[in-house]
């Protein structure tokens, strides 16, 4: 079995009690069978505590006030001091690691919705590097492989490989990067739809030769917007209210940008999109752009290839493209609020928006779709 994860992986540590919000609320935990087996054996007090706090018919942990019944006032689990670490469910074992499983394959990644995870994506300065091993385990999956495509899967690998090149290129501004890699996936999804498969290589080869040159020739690097950003931003807007909602804090936020940032009008807005810019420039300097590219790359990484399962190689670049926008927008109304921006306002938003949008598979996939409904016309 190959493995690839991100050379920060191993680095990850809980702070626990001292995280600025805890793993173990607004969300439903839900509980793998040997562990659902495992808590049905304890006895004694803390096994009939055990025995109901767990919804059986639905295997996961019953909540109070939204937050998991073992989480005691200081965010610690009871489960973790009473019965130790190994009694742990898988998924409360994994947090906030994530596995991708491809045939052969596991990439791992940390989930941008903890803030440990969240500050160490955004804020790690040296350009990411997946790291790659390989062990004797077998297939445990092999029946779900039946149909995988693995041409098509090496053809994401290489292509990603390219892209993270094109979003790595610090000689480049943050604009001219996002317009090559947004030409390139159109293209690839262009070849896709139209059924020439093998005419992928050539627009991976195209792309890999760019991203070595200086200065492309015959290509644009920025597109020109078909519409006001205004315009845009309200529209998109609009796809928050067809998704599920998980937690309070994320509708507080999306109600503040609404009355600061588009409430009053496209020339409000204006104004303070030329004067948080200017903020951005001076305060923020490189950050911003080191912030934007590890964003991009968290996502890409993390779903990119993942369109080897529905071909849809598009809108996982609009879901990376949509998600950093999103995050920023809202680092932007946070500005416009307080008149100043911290580091960890950038990661509290980010890891909320994750918490939103990436762990519920029905909001990632609804998005998903509609970025493809709305953006894409190829
Ligand atoms: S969100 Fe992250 S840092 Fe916080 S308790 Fe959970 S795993 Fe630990």
């Amino acid at each position: 079995m190959r493995y690839v994860k991100p050379h920060y992986y191993e680095d990850f540590q809980c702070t626990a009690d001292r995280c600025p919000d805890t793993c173990c609320a607004g969300w439903q935990i839900v509980i793998d069978e040997e562990s659902l087996e495992k808590y049905s054996r304890v006895r004694g007090p803390f096994g009939n505590r055990l025995f109901d706090s767990i919804d059986w018919e639905e295997g996961s942990f019953r909540q109070q006030k939204g937050r998991c019944c073992f989480l005691d006032e200081e965010n610690l689990c009871d489960l973790y001091k009473i019965l130790g670490k190994d009694s742990l469910c898988r998924t409360c074992r994994m947090y906030p690691r994530h596995v991708e499983e491809y045939e052969g394959l596991r990439e791992l990644s940390l989930s941008l919705s903890c803030p440990v995870a969240a500050e160490m994506i955004l804020t790690c300065r040296e350009p990411l590097r997946l790291i790659e091993e390989e062990t004797d385990e077998a297939e445990e999956l092999e029946e779900e492989f039946e149909d995988f495509d693995l041409l098509m899967f090496t053809q994401l690998e290489d292509a990603r490989a390219v892209i993270f090149a094109l979003l790595q290129d610090r000689e480049r501004t943050m604009d001219q990067r996002i317009g090559l890699t947004r030409q390139m996936v159109e293209q690839m999804q262009k070849c896709i739809d139209e059924e020439r498969y093998y005419d992928v290589d050539g627009v991976i080869d195209r792309f890999r030769q760019l991203s070595e040159s200086e200065m492309p020739q015959g290509i644009s690097m920025t597109d020109e917007p078909e519409m006001s950003r205004y315009t845009k931003m309200c529209r998109e807007y609009t796809v928050f209210g067809r998704l599920e909602r998980l937690r309070p804090e994320w509708s507080d936020l999306l109600d503040d940008a609404w009355m600061t940032l588009y409430e009053k009008g496209e020339d409000t807005y204006q104004e303070i999109r030329e004067e948080f810019e200017t903020y951005c420039a001076d305060v923020w300097k490189e950050e911003w752009t080191l912030f934007s590219e590890n964003l991009f790359l968290f996502f890409l990484y993390t779903y990119f290839c993942g369109a080897v399962y529905d071909d849809w190689i598009y809108s996982k670049f609009a879901l990376a493209e949509f998600s950093v926008r999103w995050i920023q927008e809202l680092i932007m109304a946070r500005w416009a609020e307080n008149g100043e921006i911290s580091r960890e306002d950038y990661i509290e938003i980010a890891y909320r928006y994750a918490r939103e949008i990436e762990h519920s598979d029905e909001n990632l996939n609804m998005l998903e779709e509609w970025l493809t409904e709305g953006v894409y016309e190829g």
